[in-house]
Protein backbone atom coordinates (compact mmCIF):
# COMPACT_ATOMS: atom_id res chain seq x y z
CA UNK A 1 0.00 0.00 0.00
CA UNK A 2 2.86 2.61 0.90
CA UNK A 3 4.46 1.34 -2.28
CA UNK A 4 1.47 2.65 -4.18
CA UNK A 5 1.25 5.91 -2.04
CA UNK A 6 5.08 6.20 -2.74
CA UNK A 7 4.56 6.17 -6.38
CA UNK A 8 1.13 8.42 -6.76
CA UNK A 9 3.45 11.29 -4.65
CA UNK A 10 6.40 10.38 -7.15
CA UNK A 11 4.20 11.64 -10.27
CA UNK A 12 2.67 14.52 -8.76
CA UNK A 13 6.01 15.65 -7.55
CA UNK A 14 7.23 14.78 -10.29
CA UNK A 15 6.18 17.84 -12.69
CA UNK A 16 7.98 16.46 -16.37
CA UNK A 17 4.58 14.87 -17.43
CA UNK A 18 4.78 16.97 -20.42
CA UNK A 19 1.29 17.79 -22.44
CA UNK A 20 0.65 18.16 -25.97
CA UNK A 21 -2.01 20.02 -28.04
CA UNK A 22 -3.67 18.02 -31.10
CA UNK A 23 -6.27 17.63 -33.02
CA UNK A 24 -9.63 16.60 -31.28
CA UNK A 25 -10.69 15.73 -34.83
CA UNK A 26 -7.73 13.47 -36.16
CA UNK A 27 -5.38 13.56 -33.12
CA UNK A 28 -2.69 15.21 -35.00
CA UNK A 29 0.06 17.29 -33.02
CA UNK A 30 0.10 19.37 -35.82
CA UNK A 31 -2.45 22.22 -34.59
CA UNK A 32 -1.74 25.93 -34.16
CA UNK A 33 -3.33 28.93 -32.42
CA UNK A 34 -4.69 30.61 -34.60
CA UNK A 35 -4.42 34.58 -34.60
CA UNK A 36 -6.41 35.95 -36.91
CA UNK A 37 -8.55 36.76 -34.95
CA UNK A 38 -9.01 39.65 -32.19
CA UNK A 39 -8.56 37.53 -29.03
CA UNK A 40 -10.44 40.42 -26.82
CA UNK A 41 -14.03 39.18 -28.93
CA UNK A 42 -13.70 35.29 -30.12
CA UNK A 43 -12.29 32.77 -27.89
CA UNK A 44 -9.17 31.52 -29.38
CA UNK A 45 -9.24 29.12 -32.54
CA UNK A 46 -7.18 26.32 -33.22
CA UNK A 47 -5.85 25.43 -36.46
CA UNK A 48 -5.55 21.99 -37.55
CA UNK A 49 -3.18 21.80 -40.98
CA UNK A 50 -3.43 18.31 -41.45
CA UNK A 51 -7.41 17.73 -41.74
CA UNK A 52 -8.41 21.93 -41.69
CA UNK A 53 -10.31 21.54 -38.42
CA UNK A 54 -11.05 24.89 -36.60
CA UNK A 55 -12.09 25.90 -33.44
CA UNK A 56 -11.79 26.49 -29.21
CA UNK A 57 -11.54 22.48 -28.58
CA UNK A 58 -8.30 21.23 -28.56
CA UNK A 59 -7.39 18.02 -27.31
CA UNK A 60 -4.35 17.12 -24.55
CA UNK A 61 -2.12 13.95 -24.28
CA UNK A 62 -0.01 13.74 -21.51
CA UNK A 63 3.67 12.70 -23.01
CA UNK A 64 5.78 10.21 -20.93
CA UNK A 65 9.45 11.18 -21.53
CA UNK A 66 11.72 8.38 -21.37
CA UNK A 67 13.62 9.55 -18.15
CA UNK A 68 13.59 7.36 -15.43
CA UNK A 69 17.28 6.47 -15.95
CA UNK A 70 18.23 8.00 -13.04
CA UNK A 71 16.15 5.13 -10.87
CA UNK A 72 16.80 2.07 -12.57
CA UNK A 73 20.62 2.93 -12.86
CA UNK A 74 21.38 4.23 -9.41
ZN1 LIG B 1 -6.98 17.46 -37.52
Amino acid sequence: MSRILKKLSKIFSRGTAKTIRVCPRCHSPDIALSTKFDGWLTPEIYVCKRCGYRGPIYLEISVEEETNADESTS
